[in-house]
């Protein structure tokens, strides 16, 4: 089991993608799991397919991160439901994975636009925004996070087009 509690909105979009889409949703502590690779251990989630999945991190859940609050756990979750919705879209025998990670920044703005829209709360896109223009300012960010990023169509912490 895992506390949510300090997770409100997280828990509320979870169960929208557990019911409204094709894939598995799964929350494990990275660090104690030896089926999530050690470079991931640090990692607020990752998804997988064969079949479809998504594991978010227990530990950014139940003891949030500054830089990970629950605004911003809910762009990670659709962080990596946009990279398997990509994923089901290419090729699985060849697949060109050069746009996985922008595939996954742009959905993940796009549905927290969406919620802003909806549901009259900024904070995701708000605090999703921040998050991804510091990491877009951060020389030792992995590169192919920054070039994905840098694609993002953000200017002055606001998504635009
Ligand atoms: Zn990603």
């Amino acid at each position: 089991m895992c506390d949510f509690s300090k997770m409100p909105k997280l828990k509320t979009h979870l169960e929208k993608v557990r019911s409204d889409e094709n894939v598995i949703v799964k929350v494990t502590d990275f660090e104690s799991n030896p089926s999530i690779p050690k470079k991931f251990e640090q990692s607020p989630g990752v998804y997988g397919i064969n079949p479809w999945f998504i594991i978010l991190n227990k530990q950014f859940i139940e003891k949030p991160e500054a830089s990970y609050p629950d605004d911003r756990m809910v762009g990670v979750l659709y962080h990596e439901l946009g990279h398997v919705k990509y994923r089901k879209k290419i090729d699985p025998v060849t697949p060109d994975m050069k746009d996985d990670e922008f595939q996954a920044f742009s959905y993940s703005l796009k549905k927290c636009y969406a919620i802003a829209q909806a549901d009259g709360d900024s904070g995701p896109l708000d605090t999703s925004t921040r998050g991804i223009l510091n990491r877009s300012k951060n020389p030792n960010e992995n590169p192919e996070y920054l070039k994905a990023i840098h694609r993002c169509p953000i200017e002055n912490g606001k998504k635009v087009g």
